[in-house]
């Protein structure tokens, strides 16, 4: 199968991120979905809308519609059969994290000098949102590799970090981002990992927990306290192979949801690591982890919204076409049809807030609230929906059959991780009082 994001390199080139493409033909290589997209993003690509200003939030350009297309059709062919498998198994398939490689998802922005797409961020949030329709574990792979890991070393790396690390996780190589650990989660800073200088780099000892990735993962941002008497400024990010001695994976969690992703333990002792291994400045990783995870939130936040659309769109299937009670489809019934517009009403308003906060990242605006009200937000969402979908389809929602209960089960981890709800809460209303304090 051709790479999507090749296919889509020479629009990506030629077509500015947010500006508005007027019609064009399809490339003949793309595939298109079968499935119809969300209709809240308006593909009417007839109308040059390029010449209103501002345009519509959740308007994509000609790439990432085509993006979204791809993506689709891609999670629905090769993704979807192997879904109810991978959650049982709580094992991600090796042949679906070789098909994102493939078929470049695995490097959306990095620029091509390193193998990557050199897309732009909302195309990233496209792929994330389309892959969680249909799984929100392998979504949660693609999300943490690009907006943490390939960001963090994209943006901190020094040219050699950037020659020696960015190839890899662009080819092959999975990546895992190292923040929290048993004794720090919410206080990420409070982190106990601890590095010291020697001769030839440094030393690592510690522990890491719940790390997403790590059973698949080759490369390792780890951060570790360098100089813990400087309290968070001694926080510094290391990049750790798989393999170096006296690093392990100590255990695999078993979850709720989001089962056919890795979450592990990660164990340090005595990691000796080459200075070329430091990431960016010592005593900086607390910046760039704000940093990263600030953006990266808007990924979770795109994946909760692919998610509460995949259930949404899974119970509408089923009361519009195939189960009737009282001599007609349960759809019919006014009490269903209400709950069923009020949650697509909901998706769509969570849907804004991300494509707003992923086009003021792009515009270089500040973004931190707006990331946090469209991670807080489209997480509630995702809960509701997906819970009242399982209602909707009666017993067929709640049986391990079809993808109703998994997805309720995978939305809790929304309001967990990268952040949460209560630390989203905590992020809008510091930033509010702020201005509104006379
Ligand atoms: C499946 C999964 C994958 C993860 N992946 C990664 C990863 O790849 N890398 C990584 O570094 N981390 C990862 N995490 C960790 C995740 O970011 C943390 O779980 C999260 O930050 C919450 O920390 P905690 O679990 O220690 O909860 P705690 O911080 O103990 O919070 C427990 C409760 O207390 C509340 N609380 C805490 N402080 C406050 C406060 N000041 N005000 C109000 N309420 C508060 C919280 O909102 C929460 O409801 C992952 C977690 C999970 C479950």
């Amino acid at each position: 199968m051709a790479s999507i994001t090749r296919a889509l390199r020479p629009l990506s080139r030629t077509t500015p991120s947010v500006r508005l493409a007027t019609r064009r033909p399809l490339p003949s290589r793309l595939p298109r979905s079968a499935a119809p997209a969300f209709s809240t993003t308006s593909h009417q690509r007839d109308i040059d809308l390029s010449q209103l200003t501002p345009t519509p939030i959740t308007l994509m350009s000609e790439t990432e519609t085509f993006l979204a297309e791809s993506v689709s059709k891609f999670a629905q062919e090769q993704i979807a059969p192997k879904v109810r498998d991978m959650d049982e198994a709580e094992t991600m398939d090796h042949s679906i994290v070789d098909q994102l490689f493939e078929q470049g998802l695995m490097g959306i922005e990095l620029p091509e000098e390193y193998g990557g797409a050199g897309m732009n961020f909302t195309s990233a949030i496209v792929a994330i949102e389309e892959l969680a329709r249909v799984d929100p574990s392998v979504s949660v792979m693609v999300d943490v590799h690009n907006t943490l890991v390939n960001t963090a070393i994209l943006k901190y790396g020094d040219a050699q970090a950037r020659r020696t690390w960015l190839p890899k996780l662009t080819t092959g190589t999975v990546g895992s981002f190292c923040l929290s650990e048993p004794a720090s989660g919410s206080d990420a800073f409070a982190l106990k990992t601890k590095a010291e200088k020697t001769a030839d780099g440094y030393k690592l000892n510690g522990s890491k927990m719940w790390i997403t990735n790590a059973m698949e993962s080759g490369i390792f941002i780890v951060f570790a306290n360098l100089n813990p008497s400087a309290g968070y400024k001694g926080i510094t990010a290391f990049i750790i192979e798989k393999g170096t001695p006296g690093f392990s994976i100590a255990k695999k969690e078993k979850k709720l949801g989001i089962r056919a992703s890795s979450t592990c333990v990660l164990n340090f002792d005595d990691v000796e690591i080459p200075k070329c291994n430091l990431l960016g400045e010592e005593g900086q990783g607390y910046k760039y982890a704000i940093s990263v995870l600030n953006e990266g939130r808007i990924g979770i936040a795109a994946q909760m919204t692919g998610l509460a659309l995949g259930a949404w769109e899974n119970a509408a299937r089923y009361v519009w076409n195939d189960r009737r009670q009282f001599g007609q489809l349960i759809g019919n019934f006014q009490g269903m049809q209400h709950q069923i517009a009020q949650a697509y009403t909901e998706i769509a308003a969570a849907r804004a807030l991300v494509y707003n906060a992923a086009r003021k990242k792009e515009a270089g605006q500040d973004f931190v609230q707006d990331a946090a009200m469209a991670k807080l937000y489209a997480s509630q969402v995702a809960g509701r929906v997906s819970g009242s979908a399982v209602e909707w389809m009666g017993g067929m929602g709640f049986v391990r059959e079809g993808i109703a209960e998994k997805m309720f089960r995978d939305s809790k981890i929304g309001a967990i991780y990268e952040g949460t709800s209560n630390i989203q809460l905590q992020t809008i209303a510091k930033l509010l009082q702020k201005e509104y304090t006379r």
